[in-house]
C-alpha cells in the first residue's frame, strides 16, 4: 500500500516512510492510493471475532508489505490490552467508552500503534528517531505512555507552564526512560510554533517525527473503535448512528474509513464546541478557519481542524454528497455542563464534557430520526476534567488506580523559554542518539 500527499507534489510512498515522514515533504497530509472493502461475511459475523482478529483484518491493507504479519499482529495484540465497552444511555442512544486505556483518553491507542511500528522500523537502526510533541493535554500523556520503553526512539514533549492539569502534567513528566517533559514558559501555541520550527529546522542533527493525528499511524487504528462498537450493538437491528466529539476531526474520519471498508453506518455527526469551523462550512459552504477558542472541552479547542481535508477527500471534494451522511453541531459552555447536569440527573451516568458534547449532538440529530441507535463517543475518563466535572455535577469522583499511582512520583521537567533553547536541547549530546 502506498501513500500519496494531498498537496499533489511529493512522491507517493510507502506505509512506513509515510510513519517515519509524519508530513509529507510539501506539507501535505497522507492519504492511502487505495480503500478496499472487507468481505461482506465478515462484517455480518463480526461477533465471531475478537478485537485483535477485527483489528488485523481492518488495518492490514494499509500496512501492507511493510510490517510481516506475524509481527503486525503481534503489535495489533499488544495495542488493544484493554476494554472499549458500550454502554446504554436511554432507548435509542449509547455511548462508547475509549477511556480504559493506560492514561485515560482515547488517543492511547493511536499512540501504543504509532509506537510500535516505529519501535519495529527503528529495531536495527542506530540512529534514534526523535518522537518531537507539543500537547495542551492528552496528546502528550498517550504519548509519552505510548512510547515508553520503545527501542531506537526519543520522546520529547513540550507543554505549556501552568496550563495542564495535574494529573496531566503527572502523566508527562514522571516516567523517565526516553521520555523528556520540557516545560515552556507560554501556552500551547507557542509550543506549537517552537516544534513547526523544528520540523524545518535543517541544523537539527536528528531525526524527527511528529506523533499528532496527522500521522498515519496514529489517525488509521483509531478505525477500531468503530468496528468494536458495531459489533456489540448490531443485534439489536438497528440502524446506527454516531456523534463524535471532534477537535482536529480525525477520530471522526477514521470513522469515515470504516465506513468505506464496508461497515453499515447510516450517519456522522461531528460535534463540536463553540470552535465551530466544521459547522459553519456545513451551513454556509465557505470553510473559514479562525483561532481557537477557550472551552470546558478543551481537547477540541481547534480553529483549523488538520484532518478536515482527509474528510473532503473521502467524499470526493464534493459538499453535496457529505452533507447526506454528514452533519455538524457546536455547543457553548453552557449547554455542554447543562448536558452533563441531565446526562447525570436523568440517566445516572457521569459524562466528561467532551461526551457531553457528543450526547447533545446526537441528541441534535435525533430530532430527525428518531428511530436509529445513536452512539457518542466517551473520549476521556471524567476524571481527566475534574475540575469541570465535580463542581458541575456536585459528585466525588473516585481517583482510577493507574491515575492514583502516578500522583505520588516526582515530577521531572526542564524548563525552556525560547526556540533557541529548544533547539539546543535537541543537539545536546546528552540525548543525542
Ligand atoms: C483529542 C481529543 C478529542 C478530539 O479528537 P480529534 O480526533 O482531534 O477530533 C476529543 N476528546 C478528547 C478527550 C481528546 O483528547
Amino acid at each position: 500500500m502506498n501513500y500519496y500527499s494531498l498537496h499533489k507534489k511529493s512522491p507517493n510512498v510507502s506505509f512506513q516512510e509515510a510513519v517515519v515522514n509524519g508530513l509529507a515533504p510539501d506539507r501535505g497530509l497522507y492519504f492511502p492510493e487505495k480503500i478496499t472493502p472487507l468481505a461482506k461475511e465478515f462484517i455480518a459475523n463480526l461477533d465471531k471475532y475478537s478485537n485483535e482478529e477485527i483489528a488485523f483484518k481492518a488495518i492490514q491493507q494499509f500496512v501492507g508489505d511493510a510490517i510481516p504479519k506475524e509481527t503486525l499482529q503481534e503489535i495489533v495484540k499488544d495495542t488493544l490490552s484493554f476494554d472499549f465497552p458500550v454502554v446504554p444511555i436511554d432507548e435509542n442512544t449509547a455511548t462508547l467508552e475509549l477511556f480504559h486505556g493506560p492514561t485515560m483518553a482515547f488517543k492511547d491507542v493511536g499512540a501504543r500503534f504509532m509506537a510500535r511500528c516505529l519501535g519495529y522500523f527503528n529495531k536495527n537502526n542506530n540512529a534514534k528517531v526523535t518522537v518531537l510533541v507539543a500537547t495542551s493535554g492528552d496528546t502528550g500523556g498517550a504519548v509519552a505512555h505510548g512510547f515508553l520503553g520503545v527501542k531506537g526512539v526519543e520522546v520529547v514533549i513540550l507543554y505549556p507552564s501552568g496550563k495542564v492539569s495535574d494529573i496531566q502534567e503527572k502523566q508527562l513528566t514522571t516516567l523517565g526512560q526516553n521520555i523528556t517533559a520540557l516545560e515552556v514558559e507560554g501556552v500551547f501555541d507557542d509550543c506549537q510554533e517552537m516544534v513547526k520550527t523544528a520540523f524545518l529546522d535543517t541544523e537539527i542533527n536528528r531525526v524527527l517525527t511528529s506523533a499528532n493525528s496527522i500521522n498515519i499511524a496514529r489517525w488509521l487504528p483509531q478505525m477500531f473503535y468503530f468496528f468494536f462498537a458495531y459489533k456489540q450493538v448490531y443485534k439489536q437491528h438497528k440502524e446506527v448512528v454516531f456523534s463524535v466529539p471532534s477537535g482536529n476531526f480525525g477520530n471522526i474520519c477514521a470513522g469515515i474509513m470504516a465506513q468505506k471498508l464496508g461497515l453499515p453506518i447510516k450517519h456522522f455527526v461531528a460535534s463540536t464546541n463553540i470552535n465551530d469551523t466544521v459547522p459553519n462550512y456545513l451551513v454556509k459552504g465557505v470553510y473559514e478557519p479562525k483561532p481557537s477558542k477557550m472551552t470546558i472541552s478543551n481537547a477540541m479547542d481547534v480553529g483549523n481542524p488538520s484532518n478536515f481535508i482527509r474528510i473532503q477527500e473521502l467524499y470526493g471534494n464534493d459538499i453535496s454528497s457529505l452533507r447526506k451522511t454528514f452533519s455538524s453541531y457546536a455547543f457553548n459552555d453552557h449547554e455542554t455542563r447543562e448536558a452533563m447536569k441531565k446526562i447525570h440527573q436523568k440517566e445516572g451516568y457521569i459524562p466528561d464534557p467532551h461526551g457531553a458534547v457528543g450526547y447533545l449532538g446526537a441528541k441534535e440529530y435525533q430530532k430527525n430520526d428518531a428511530d436509529s441507535l445513536c452512539i457518542f463517543l466517551e473520549t476521556a475518563h471524567p476524571v481527566k476534567f475534574l475540575d469541570v466535572v465535580e463542581p458541575t455535577l456536585s459528585v466525588n469522583i473516585e481517583i482510577p488506580k493507574q491515575i492514583e499511582e502516578i500522583l505520588h512520583k516526582e515530577k521531572e521537567a526542564k524548563f525552556i523559554n525560547t526556540y533557541s533553547d529548544l533547539k539546543a536541547f535537541l543537539n545536546s549530546e546528552k540525548i543525542r542518539a
